[in-house]
């Protein structure tokens, strides 16, 4: 083996996760990482060992590379498996960049993204907050994956800070609305996965087939002013209180690797329509965890949930996108909406965690929190592990400056 990895690395040989990264002498291109490492595959394709047109790899996104096709974009992954174990092998230590001499960027050039809201737990939570604590799902919440078109254009890497958005929002007791700093600024504990293969406009994508539609995921923070979002959502649902912005984790883990982390999703009742139906598993143990972090402190862990809590799949919520005929596109990016767990210290949000306000944290610093103040960072991990196999998301993480 050329390098030493981590016991607890994410980036275990079962992972290779696809990225883009620069360094001070490369412009953007594919890579792999490896333990503390990337492998540079521009120069591995100089050896000669990939029969595909390896000019894809020479890009600022990942978009060409996974256009070619899991079976080719599989076998990139599974050679590069059998050649990090191996001493006679294409790779070569001068392929190798250390991550901390790096710069990761977005891995795909997004078209579109949509955002679902499949967590049982974080829509009753939401449903008893704002609208009715005994009737808390509405009537058609267990029989749509609800979600809604967000904005590509505001989605960024892990690394970006965020300027805390204004808005209009309506003070409590007041007749007339605000324009302000949001003062409820949150974050949505989520995952996206991302769209390897085109449909065509009209032809619905089924659940048996959405398995290949499916590249890889990442993890995903949508960022939430909660003051601005509830006096614009009605009637036409999340605009200037999402659109600011979206962070995600720059290594794309594909479903190869994530395959063996399979799980059963939970019953489904009532019955869902025969479009919705799948066979096999499609849920995933993934564990995630939320850090907040005050400006030059220590970091508080303030939520770990996990992504198997998912009420809906992904392979419904792709069924379901496209069953009126819409049509996906690689590098669109489809996100889980906030996964919570049951429990307190498993809620996928700051609305959650301090019930809108009324219970507020307390951090290791002393601190109180309700929602997220200026200079915070906040950063979303995940990970999955079985058999002594860890395969992991590494980061994503966000700091919020003040917007005076
Ligand atoms: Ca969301």
């Amino acid at each position: 083996m050329l390098i030493n990895i981590s016991i607890d690395s994410d980036f275990s040989i079962h992972n290779i996760p696809f990225g883009i990264f620069s360094t001070a002498g490369n412009t953007p291109r594919v890579g792999v990482a490896i333990g503390e490492h990337i492998l540079d595959l521009v120069a591995l394709a100089k050896t000669g060992v990939f029969d595909f047109d390896i000019s894809v790899l020479d890009r600022k996104y990942l978009n060409e590379f996974i256009s070619l096709g899991k079976p080719i974009t599989g076998k990139v992954r599974t050679d590069i498996q059998d050649w990090l174990q191996k001493d006679d092998s294409p790779i070569s230590a001068e392929m190798l960049v250390a991550q901390s001499d790096a710069t990761l960027h977005m891995p795909v050039r997004v078209g579109d993204y949509t955002d679902f809201y499949s967590s049982i737990e974080h829509a009753t939570n939401v449903g008893k907050m704002f609208r009715d604590p005994e009737n808390a799902l509405l009537p058609n919440w267990k029989h749509i994956p609800v979600g809604y078109h967000g904005r590509a254009s505001s989605i960024v890497v892990s690394g970006t800070d965020i300027k805390r958005p204004k808005g209009q929002v309506m003070p409590k007791g007041a007749d007339k609305p605000v324009y302000k700093a949001s003062g409820r600024l949150d974050f949505e504990l989520e995952m996206a996965f991302i769209i390897g293969k085109e449909s065509q406009l009209g032809e619905p994508i089924t659940t048996e087939a959405a398995p290949d539609h499916i590249f890889g995921m990442v993890l995903f923070n949508d960022w939430s002013a909660r003051d601005i979002q509830k006096w614009e959502y009605v009637p036409l649902g999340p605009f200037l209180g999402k659109n600011f912005a979206s962070s995600v984790s720059p290594w794309v883990v594909t479903m190869e690797a994530l395959e063996q982390f399979k799980v059963e999703g939970p019953t489904q009742e009532p019955v869902v329509q025969p479009y919705l139906a799948y066979q096999g598993q499609h849920n995933y143990d993934i564990n995630l965890e939320v850090g907040l972090t005050p400006d030059n402190s220590k970091e508080t862990i303030v939520s770990k949930s996990n992504y198997k809590y998912m009420y809906w799949n992904m392979v419904q919520q792709l069924a379901h996108h496209t069953v009126n005929g819409c049509n996906v596109k690689v590098g669109d990016m489809l996100a889980s909406g906030t996964i919570s767990g049951k429990t307190t210290n498993s809620y996928g949000s700051m609305l959650e965690i301090s019930w809108s306000g009324a219970n507020p944290i307390t951090l290791k610093t002393g601190e109180r929190r309700t929602f997220i103040e200026d200079n915070d960072t906040i950063t979303l991990r995940g990970f999955a592990k079985k058999d002594g196999k860890r395969v992991g998301f590494g980061e994503v993480s966000g700091k919020i400056l003040p917007n005076t």
